[in-house]
């Protein structure tokens, strides 16, 4: 494995570290309420990694799904049962060499931001997986369980 195949992260203070493992299941943008509470930004960007290639060291606290640093407030992932979340702000090299794929809520977009090019748009959470063929039919929309519920 190269050294690609590790991330590390930390909180603003250094408290909590983290570890991922391997290449994300996919990368993305959020422009829900929820997102930009949590984050106190205008959106986030993340990837998401299987649960069980995260590892987490500190104290964290929570809140719902979503763990933070206790001393320093900074975010450090959204674990659920079989995914997890990262900030991209989170990991340690910046900038990383991780690009978004799609957008998630984008009527919640700020005015000034404008779509990313080459990524898909929802116009709330994910509905289906990757893109349609060309020339298929549209998959009929069915939610996709994530590691954390958008707003
Ligand atoms: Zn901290
Ligand atoms: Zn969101």
């Amino acid at each position: 494995m190269s050294d690609i195949s590790r991330r590390t992260g930390s909180c603003l203070c250094g408290g909590v570290r983290l570890v991922v493992t391997g290449q994300p299941t996919r990368v993305g943008l959020c422009h829900c309420k929820d997102c930009r509470k949590a984050s106190g930004s205008a959106y986030a960007a993340f990837a998401i990694w299987p649960r069980d290639a995260f590892e987490t060291s500190g104290e964290v606290a929570s809140y719902g799904t979503r763990s933070f640093c206790p001393t320093c407030g900074s975010r450090v992932a959204w674990v659920g049962d079989d995914e997890v979340e990262v900030m991209l702000g989170s990991l340690d090299v910046a900038p990383t060499d991780l690009e978004p794929q799609y957008e998630l809520w984008i009527g919640r977009r700020e005015t000034w931001l404008h779509a990313l090019p080459g990524t898909e748009q929802f116009e709330h959470d994910r509905t289906y997986d990757g893109p349609t063929p060309e020339g298929a039919a549209p998959p009929s929309p069915r939610p996709l369980s994530d590691a954390v519920a958008h707003d």
